[in-house]
């Protein structure tokens, strides 16, 4: 048994290439270095750290004040450390926002903000602002309501390939899902009033869920909303209502400083362009071959997705990429079709084998030689 655990670790490790998956970000290999370091040092390593002791304090307070540094955080915002997925804000957010209203607009976009209206309503009278697959009408189209206590967005659907490039100046507080975006652009804190992201994709590992909100939007928490989703009492206990998920806190302050070492938030934004723009080009290169069903001005730069014209040859052509190391570039089950995904731990070499396994797999169609 514990061979075949060994063993098992040993495959994990030594898989070898490049994972472009979109359900979680690689992290830079000094990151893993340094947990792995954290993680082996004895009675002191961070997987037994208690929350209630004052490293515990220090790392968090770190962490929060690292993130305010990147994101440029007004000081009238809190941020909450929360236990849970991203989908739990799916009802974190009417159940804390309503107050006495009943309303809530959202913009459906794709899966995520698919799902993220299907749980709020089960709490709001949901009213849809915009509604798009690859399209988005201009925003001064949307129908926003008036009367709506908050009006949500999904910054960047991740299935799709999706993204909201800006923000628009609404009358109602705009809340954000940036689960799969998040600190890969600078953020314009006038036009918004809550963000949330799990930490998975861009700046760490599974089981925490940031929450910025401004205070403004506290103490309207719904009579029986459960305490640990209750931003108020969250904001006054400082996250530490119940045991926080004290290694992915830890993680995340290693890619946050990892971030503000490589010139923070305006140069993780110049990377995803980079990158993005060399697949983008690759693909349009390949057009006969390619196909990117989302308008241009859409499109996502953290998550393309794309399809082959002819569609009967997609598992060909990933079988064709896992054989040369370039591994999960399946669509979402939900959407079909390819994807590739460009958190901000993904290293540029692996971009580069991937354009140029695109150019590859296009030339050799053109000339018709199959892979
Ligand atoms: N929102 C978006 C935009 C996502 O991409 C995801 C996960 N892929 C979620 C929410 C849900 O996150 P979790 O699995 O952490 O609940």
């Amino acid at each position: 048994m514990a061979s075949r655990s060994s063993a098992e670790a040993a495959t994990l490790r030594s898989e070898p290439g490049f994972s472009f998956s979109a359900a979680a970000g690689p992290l830079p290999p000094e990151v893993i270095a340094d947990v792995a370091e954290a993680c082996g040092a004895g009675a002191s390593s961070i997987l037994s750290l208690p929350f209630t002791t004052p490293a515990f304090r220090r790392l968090q307070e770190e962490t929060e004040a690292c993130l305010r540094r990147l994101l440029a955080i007004p000081d009238r915002f809190r941020v909450l450390f929360l236990a849970g997925g991203a989908s739990a804000q799916f009802a974190g957010v009417p159940m804390n926002l309503l107050g006495t209203k009943e309303r809530a607009s959202y913009v459906e976009s794709g899966c995520w903000s698919r799902r993220a209206i299907a749980e709020a309503r089960r709490y709001a009278d949901v009213s849809i602002v915009a509604c798009a697959s690859g399209h988005i009408s201009d925003v001064t189209d949307w129908q926003v309501d008036r009367h709506a206590a908050y009006c949500h967005l999904t910054s960047n659907e991740t299935a799709d390939g999706l993204q909201f490039h800006d923000f628009p100046a609404l009358d109602v507080p705009l809340v954000a899902d940036m689960t799969s975006d998040f600190l890969t652009r600078p953020l314009d804190f006038t036009r918004l009033s809550l963000v949330y992201a799990g930490t998975q994709k861009t700046i760490g590992t599974p089981g925490l869920t940031i929450v910025i909100v401004d205070e403004g939007l506290l103490q309207r928490a719904h009579a029986k909303t459960p305490r640990v989703m209750d931003y108020t009492q969250q904001a006054e206990a400082e996250s530490r209502l119940c045991t926080p998920p004290v290694f992915p806190i830890f993680v995340a302050h290693r890619m946050l400083h990892w971030i503000e070492a490589r010139g923070g938030v305006p140069a993780m934004a110049c990377a995803a362009k980079r990158r993005s723009d060399a697949l983008y080009a690759a693909l349009e290169e390949g057009e006969e071959t390619f196909t990117t069903p989302v308008e241009r001005a859409h499109r996502s730069l953290i998550n393309p997705c794309f399809r082959l014209a002819d569609e009967a040859q997609t598992a060909l052509f990933l079988h064709a990429a896992e054989a040369v190391g370039l591994r999960d570039l399946r669509g979402h089950p939900e959407v079909g079709g390819l994807r590739v995904s460009l958190y901000n731990g993904i290293a540029d070499i692996a971009v580069d084998a991937l354009v140029g396994f695109l150019r590859a797999f296009a030339r050799r169609r053109s000339r018709g030689k199959g892979v």
